[in-house]
């Protein structure tokens, strides 16, 4: 079970303002160095990395709010469940909230993700006059992460995953607690900066006219390094690829 606090569950997805997700310029040297850490993993991960998921963008916006601070094994079966009973999102509207809490049990904190989904459903009828984000997909990224993230309780990451994961394919980073980890060890963000803050800074690293495959690629092999080496308690240092790039290593992480 996950450690956070419960009343912290959505608190890294409230937008600061609106124009948060706006990238501004990175430095150069931090830029080189993302596109280094790029060039390292890609080959150690397989870029292109397949995308997992090809959901609508409703359906991935009721996904991504499942899966917070919930394992992923978890959060699929909640969305499998909730997808059967609720084959029509339109229904989910009407539902009594405690039917569709009893529907992802499974996932962390139910009580509090029920209300939620229900209320991310309809402000997105309300202000669009019905359960579709394809119009996403003709506006610009940034206006599109804009637009989501006026929704209380949809932040950067859940902004991000929707226009990258789902069937949209636009160009968004989605910055995860693995991902935001390595990139603080390797001093991509400082030790301060919190996930959702992390999202336009790691952006700016990258080069601005970088495809959707590129963003997604970027995001899921420091995903994968962060599960896979760059470990919560233990990072493997003396088997990375990016040791001499990374500041942590050279004090508390270096094995002998
Ligand atoms: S050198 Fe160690 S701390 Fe740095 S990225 Fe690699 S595994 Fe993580």
């Amino acid at each position: 079970m996950p450690s956070a606090n419960r009343h912290d569950l959505f608190a890294a997805e409230r937008p600061p303002r609106p124009t948060a997700a706006v990238p501004e310029d990175a430095p150069a040297d931090l830029a080189a160095k993302a596109l280094e850490i790029h060039r390292r993993l890609c080959p150690v991960y397989g870029c292109p990395i397949p995308y997992f998921h090809s959901l609508a963008p409703l359906s991935e916006l009721v996904s991504s709010l499942l899966s917070h601070r919930t394992r992923n094994a978890d959060s699929g079966r909640a969305f499998k469940a909730l997808r059967a009973r609720y084959p029509d999102w339109a229904d989910m509207l009407v539902a009594p909230v405690e039917a569709i809490e009893d529907t992802i049990r499974g996932v962390t904190w139910p009580e509090l993700k029920a209300p939620r989904i229900q209320a991310v459903l309809r402000a997105v009828e309300a202000r669009r006059g019905s359960l579709s984000l394809a119009f996403l997909a003709d506006m610009p990224v940034e206006a599109a992460r804009t637009w989501l993230e006026a929704i209380p309780g949809v932040g950067p990451k859940t902004s991000a995953a929707v226009l990258s994961f789902s069937v949209l394919r636009m160009a968004a980073l989605p910055v995860d607690s693995h991902h935001h980890r390595v990139a603080q060890r390797l001093g991509l963000i400082g030790a301060k900066v919190d996930v959702g803050p992390s999202h336009p800074i790691l952006r700016a690293q990258l080069p601005a006219d970088w495809s959707a495959q590129d963003l997604y690629d970027n995001h899921e092999i420091l995903m994968l390094h962060g599960q896979q080496v760059c470990h919560h308690r233990k990072p493997a240092c003396g088997r990375c690829v990016l040791l001499d790039l990374c500041p942590s290593a050279q004090g508390a992480y270096r094995e002998p």
